[in-house]
């Protein structure tokens, strides 16, 4: 598509990833005619983040995944500005800063600035074999330290801790985990699913060691040689990768004197925030999606993409809101965990019978309806779920444990009854 652009209009999204992407290629799809620039300061045309912790650290990928392919960027007259961070806000002269000094005016500006990897400030842990994951730059240093074989000591068994612990494995590298919860994923899915994963990576060879924080980074400072527990225990590393949680990246949010809250920027149901004219997408964005107890950060890929979309649409003219059900994987070993809409404790959970560790579906059940899902190695029923809880469709709590049940006839039942109504 090509634009001829409307004098005096113009968008800035910082931050070129799931979020800002989307954004800027939904502000074109909805007639958007302006100047659009898309700026990051990270040097690599846009990537996806995914398979930086999957097959691209496992060597089965030889490089970054694009988000989309440069022609899209020329195409769509979509400006990008890569390699520079934008480090002020000008609220007043509806302008811009960049590194470099440009200054770029925008009518309408998207903070799609995600989230930053928290830090360990044990001492130690600015160490050069102390890594965390969250760009390219951070795949590649961690590629290379683990061609150099282990042991790898993982602090914290979330998604990207576990995923990571699942390629070292794969490539015989002894691993520890270290998660200072009783279980990994504990406060995501639960005891019962978290047991599950833990079974899978005992399984597979994974020193999971729950209850318990790293109190000490011992060795030189040339390098860690090994973490000390709080319970006492040394575990020697070569490698220590820090996967404990992030933090939202509002330092350029404050320059421009918007609410900014813990969670990150807070947004109303289109993604503006506190001045109508910012806009704040993505992981960055503490928004009020229904599927949220309170307002909060989603941070998932597919999440991020949505919420992009809705915002760029949005400002296009078209309003968006994005209140579809969230949707997350995890590839750990030969299997996919996939995750739809947010637990709650309060909801009633259901287990599939015959559970094996790594092929199971969890269900949580608010008021006869699905609210959420889990399954791993069951792609095929997770869709399935996905239009169960997106028709808000009753369903026995009693007959979703039985693995004979199936869901896709209860499906089609509902979708029978429903056009016969
Ligand atoms: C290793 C890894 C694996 C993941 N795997 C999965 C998965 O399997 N499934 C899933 O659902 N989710 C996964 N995620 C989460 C998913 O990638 C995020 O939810 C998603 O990337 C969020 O997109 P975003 O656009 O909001 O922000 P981000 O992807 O965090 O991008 C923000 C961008 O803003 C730029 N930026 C920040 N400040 C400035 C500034 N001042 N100036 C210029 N540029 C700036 C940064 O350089 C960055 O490129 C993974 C994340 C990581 C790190």
């Amino acid at each position: 598509m090509s634009t001829s652009a409307v004098p005096g209009q113009s968008c800035v999204i910082v931050g070129a990833s799931a979020a800002g992407v989307c954004a800027a290629v939904a502000l074109r799809g909805h007639g958007y005619r302006g100047r659009v620039t898309l700026v990051d300061a990270d040097p690599n045309l846009p990537y996806e983040r995914p398979p930086l912790s999957k097959g691209l650290l496992d060597g089965e990928s030889a490089g970054l995944v694009p988000i989309q392919p440069p022609s899209v960027y020329q195409d769509l007259d979509i400006a990008l500005r890569l390699g520079e961070r934008v480090v002020g806000i000008d609220p007043a002269a509806l302008t811009v800063r960049l590194s470099g000094g440009d200054v770029l005016g925008c009518g309408r500006l998207v903070l799609a600035t995600g989230v930053a990897a928290r830090r360990l400030t044990t001492p130690g842990a600015d160490a050069d074999n102390v890594l965390s994951l969250r760009d390219a730059a951070d795949a590649v240093r961690l590629h290379a330290r683990l061609a150099r074989g282990g042991p790898l000591v993982i602090i914290g068994a979330g998604f990207i801790g576990l995923e990571l612990a699942a390629v070292a494995r794969r490539r015989g590298i002894e691993v520890t985990v270290v998660e200072a919860q009783p279980y990994p994923l504990a406060s995501v899915l639960g005891p019962a699913v978290a047991d599950l994963m833990t079974r899978l990576h005992r399984d597979h060879g994974v020193r999971l060691l729950t209850g318990v924080t790293v109190t000490e980074f011992l060795g030189s400072p040339a390098g860690v040689e090994a973490v000390r527990l709080s319970d006492g225990r040394r575990v020697p590393a070569a490698t220590v990768v820090v996967g404990i949680g992030v933090r939202p990246r509002t330092e350029l949010a404050r320059t421009a004197r918007i609410d900014v809250d813990d969670w990150g920027i807070p947004v109303n149901e289109f993604g503006q925030t506190s001045r109508a004219w910012i806009y704040a997408t993505g992981d960055v964005a503490s928004q009020p999606h229904p599927h949220l107890t309170a307002r909060g950060r989603l941070e998932h890929w597919e999440a991020a993409q949505r919420h992009g979309t809705a915002v760029g649409s949005t400002i296009a003219g078209s309003p968006v809101r994005y209140t579809a059900p969230p949707y997350a994987w995890s590839d750990q070993y030969d299997t996919t965990l996939q995750i739809i809409g947010r637990p709650r404790r309060s909801d009633d959970f259901v287990l599939r019978e015959g559970a094996v560790p790594d092929r199971f579906l969890a269900f949580w059940l608010r008021h006869g309806r699905i609210a959420a899902a889990a399954g791993m190695g069951a792609a095929r029923e997770v869709g399935v779920v996905k239009r169960l809880i997106a028709g808000n469709v009753p369903v026995d709590s009693r007959l979703l444990s039985d693995p004979g049940l199936d869901l896709r006839g209860t499906l089609k039942q509902h979708l029978v009854r429903k056009s016969a109504q």
